[in-house]
């Protein structure tokens, strides 16, 4: 049964999905208050490079696993954070299956660790659980308009099925579960071929090469900037008193794709045209967080605003990013 976790200052903090993008800005901000963090990871769309600096800090310990298969570690663990699980929709869409049961069966054997050492778990969910919302913006009462049989799916319904289990394991008082429905979060350390819209973006403008937009360019997203996201994600996972309701963690800055392009365009003026591409199946026309919740519960809200976080996101990756060779000539 649950265990009260201590309140020692240092806690042992296990997080999956550490050698990610969230996942290692997070390990940072552990290891930097003192906490002790294991790092789980399969390198499915994690890097080596992301947790490179952390390797001979004392307190992090990377395990290279899969969280499809049962984990067990010999340490006591205070905390669990899940953030396992390919995040952009080219990587989880290109082994469907795999990431439909990272999120189901991964997150059960994490529930059953958290069981197993008393420790509360964070779970990474998504606005991805509202699909293409017909409310906008998006409270988290919303139930969402999901496609339970398209490409998303693997997802979206993936992410669906584990807040269920979450939820189950916290109604029989099994584990305390916090779920956090993330929303569009950007910055330093994504993959540069992720393919997910501001790492394109920039990475292309960089390269001086077309930026690509898919649809009209009319679809809305909000983007959060990763500092402030790593911050509600321990404010949630802390709060004393467990809100046992799913919160939104997000900025509610909205903007089309379009206009997204164009301020990268401006920030790097050496990159090429717009160009269009086919709008994708199933994408989201609009988004939005509603973060009232947070606000009340966390006394949080972002603080980055978009031209800053982009100029960090350029910023590093100008220092980052391999120099594209050289065009050859025929
Ligand atoms: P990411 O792809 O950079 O990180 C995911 C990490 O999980 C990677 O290191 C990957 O190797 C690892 N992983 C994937 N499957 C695994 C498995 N079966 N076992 C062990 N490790 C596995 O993505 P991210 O942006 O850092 O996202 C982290 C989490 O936050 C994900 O769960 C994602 O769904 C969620 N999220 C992110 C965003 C965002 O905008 N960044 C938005 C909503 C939700
Ligand atoms: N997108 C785009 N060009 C790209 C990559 C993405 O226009 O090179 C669009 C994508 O179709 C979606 C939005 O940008 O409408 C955000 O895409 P992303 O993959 O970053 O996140 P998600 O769709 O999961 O919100």
């Amino acid at each position: 049964m649950l265990q009260k976790n201590d309140r020692r200052q240092g806690k042992t903090v296990l997080v999956a999905g550490g050698a990610g993008f969230l996942g290692s800005h997070l390990s940072d901000m552990l290891l930097s208050h003192g906490h002790r963090v294991i790092s789980v990871d399969n390198f499915l769309t994690g890097s080596l490079e992301n947790v490179a600096p952390l390797r001979n800090h004392p307190a992090f310990r990377l395990i290279e696993h899969d969280i499809c298969e049962p984990l067990t570690v010999p340490e006591n663990v205070d905390q669990i954070y899940n953030l396992a699980c390919a995040a952009s929709p080219p990587n989880y869409q290109a082994d469907p299956i795999h990431t439909m049961m990272t999120s189901v069966r991964g997150t059960g054997h994490l529930l059953q660790l958290a069981e197993e050492k008393g420790a509360s778990l964070l779970q990474a969910s998504t606005s991805e659980v509202y699909g293409d919302p017909e409310q906008h913006p998006q409270r988290e009462d919303y139930w969402g308009h999901v496609n339970c049989t398209g490409p998303r799916a693997c997802y979206d319904e993936g992410k669906r099925a584990a807040e269920a289990l979450c939820f189950d394991y916290l109604r029989l008082g099994r584990a305390d579960v916090r779920i956090a429905r993330i929303f569009n979060t950007y910055g330093p350390r994504m993959q540069p071929d992720d393919g997910r819209i501001v790492s394109n973006l920039i990475v292309q403008a960089l390269q001086g090469r077309e930026l690509t937009v898919y649809g009209t360019g009319e679809q809305t997203r909000s983007f959060c900037y990763v500092s402030d996201l790593i911050r509600g994600l321990a404010a949630l996972m802390n709060v004393e008193e467990n809100p046992c309701v799913p919160v939104n963690l997000g900025n509610p800055q909205e903007f089309t794709i379009a206009e997204l392009a164009e301020r990268v365009r401006a920030e790097l003026p050496g990159s090429g045209e717009i160009v269009y591409r086919p709008l994708p199946k199933d994408d989201p026309r609009r988004r939005r967080p509603d973060i009232s919740r947070a606000r009340e519960l966390l006394n949080w809200a972002p603080e980055v605003s978009l031209a800053e976080g982009l100029r960090l996101t350029i910023d590093w990756f100008e220092k980052t990013l391999p120099a594209p060779s050289p065009v050859l000539k025929p």
